[in-house]
């Protein structure tokens, strides 16, 4: 059955990395013939391309995405362009995130405390973590191209 698939761009070959470069995967395309691909990246929008990149950190009130060069906050665009992807596609079976990113990465996305001691290695980033909010089922490019029932 063809599904609707949110994916992370850079995966697709889009040059929207932090370094303008890709994460083009030969073997995801292949599995995801015949499905609609809607793609998505919420650093690219927010902050263009090449950009610093940003680290997800633990805060009382919840998971922040801070810039590795000024410290400053950024989660607010990503959580809003999130949200406005999630308003505009209503209609997704399935979120294909970027592993280890701090905005894609669906169980994967490293999370440090403010002194920048790593505390965890499988959280979700700021996009996936709305769409896992919303119900969406989400995996991982990895997990997803090692699972032969999704
Ligand atoms: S992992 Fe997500 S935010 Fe980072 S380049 Fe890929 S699509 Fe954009």
């Amino acid at each position: 059955m063809t599904k609707n698939v949110a994916i992370s761009a850079c995966l697709l070959g889009n040059k929207c990395r932090y370094d303008a470069k890709d994460n083009k995967n030969e073997d995801l395309l292949e599995k995801l013939e015949g499905h609609t691909l809607i793609s998505f990246c919420p650093e690219e929008h927010a902050f263009g391309t090449p950009r610093p990149t940003m680290d997800l950190v633990a805060y009382e009130e919840g998971n922040k995405a801070i810039s590795n060069e000024s410290g400053v906050d950024l989660s607010a665009p990503v959580q809003t362009y999130a949200q406005n992807f999630f308003d505009t596609h209503t209609n997704i079976d399935l979120f294909i995130g970027k592993d280890r990113s701090p905005s894609c990465g669906v169980c994967s996305a490293k999370l440090y405390d403010k002194e920048k001691n790593l505390l965890s290695t499988n959280e979700a980033g700021l996009m996936a973590k709305e769409a896992l909010e919303r119900g969406i089922v989400c995996v991982d490019a990895e997990a997803y191209l090692s699972l032969s029932w999704l």
